[in-house]
């Protein structure tokens, strides 16, 4: 059995857990205490509640646009909210939302804007005020500093608590999965630099959205970890071109997710998603060629 991960305290900053050891659909959260900020308001729905009548919430944050980081901002939603510029346009609409994640298949889409609506309590929210990335906001805990970390969304944001040396992450959460980057926006190479940017970050706890979340020595081997995941996904699918292959084809090897999984519309197009985007690089580096509906390496 895993120990749950338990809520603590680095000074004001407080580390709220997700359910189900932040695993997605759940994150976990951040309160700074004093100022009443919350961070990624997708942990536990009964302690968020707490926390808005003791010791009370004033503002909302969110690290990016994902929806397992705003499933309860539906208890928040007269209080401002705060995100970077670029990923505020998809918390607007539902159908942007869907667009940003490049969804095009009409039943996928279905399947997400009643899931969105009714797991995530989706409802339109304009931000109040933008964070952007080289902003030290200055809170009475201490200062703050926005750092900008784009690849996994185009305007993710870290945050790094100076006082107390504490850096959130955010989603480069060095899992054992690894990164994220299938969106519309999304970029490896990005990914690849802001994980390089987050591991120079002279911090003394390191916090993440998922799973673990709390590393309070460097997280060491877990960085090159997280990166190397990255590389192997793409040794993979050049393995499996060595014959032309249909995306259908590089699909049912499940590079990422290693086995077929449901639900279809998220698995499916989570895999699809990513395949796409090695495959764009891939082509970009003239590695890999499109010949009709076949993609192959490129000769010599
Ligand atoms: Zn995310």
């Amino acid at each position: 059995m895993k120990e749950p991960v338990k809520e603590r305290h680095f000074g004001p900053i407080w580390f709220i857990p997700g359910d189900n050891y932040g695993v997605y659909p759940n994150c976990h959260s951040i309160y700074i205490e004093g100022d009443g900020i919350v961070i990624d308001p997708g942990s536990n729905r009964n302690r968020l509640t707490q926390l808005r009548e003791i010791p009370g919430v004033r503002e909302i944050w969110l690290t990016h646009w994902h929806e397992d980081h705003l499933m309860h901002l539906d208890l928040f939603d007269d209080l401002p909210l705060l995100i970077s510029a670029p990923d505020a346009p998809p918390l607007t609409d539902l159908e942007v939302f869907m667009d940003a994640y490049g969804m095009e298949d009409s039943g996928e889409r279905e399947y997400w804007r009643s899931v969105l609506k009714k797991e995530f309590h989706f409802r339109p929210r304009r931000p109040t005020r933008f964070l952007k990335g080289g902003d030290v906001v200055p809170l009475k805990s201490g200062n703050v500093e926005v750092l900008s970390t784009p690849g996994h969304t185009p305007g993710h944001l870290s945050f790094f608590f100076q006082t107390e040396g504490v850096l959130l992450l955010g989603d480069y959460d060095l899992s054992r999965f690894g990164p994220w980057y299938g969106d519309r926006e999304s970029s490896i190479r990005e990914t690849i630099r802001s994980v390089a940017h987050l591991r120079e970050v002279p911090a003394r706890v390191w916090l993440s959205s998922h799973e673990k979340g709390i590393f309070e020595e460097n997280p060491g081997d877990r960085w090159d970890h997280y990166v190397s995941v990255i590389h192997e996904r793409e040794r993979k699918l050049i393995d499996r071109l060595r014959s032309p292959r249909t995306l259908q084809d590089i699909l049912e090897a499940w590079i990422l997710y290693g086995r077929r999984r449901e639900p279809k519309a998220f698995f499916e197009f989570g895999e699809r998603a990513h395949m796409k985007k090695h495959l764009e690089k891939l082509m970009k580096e003239r590695k890999v060629v499109k010949d009709g509906a076949c993609y192959r390496m490129c000769d010599g």
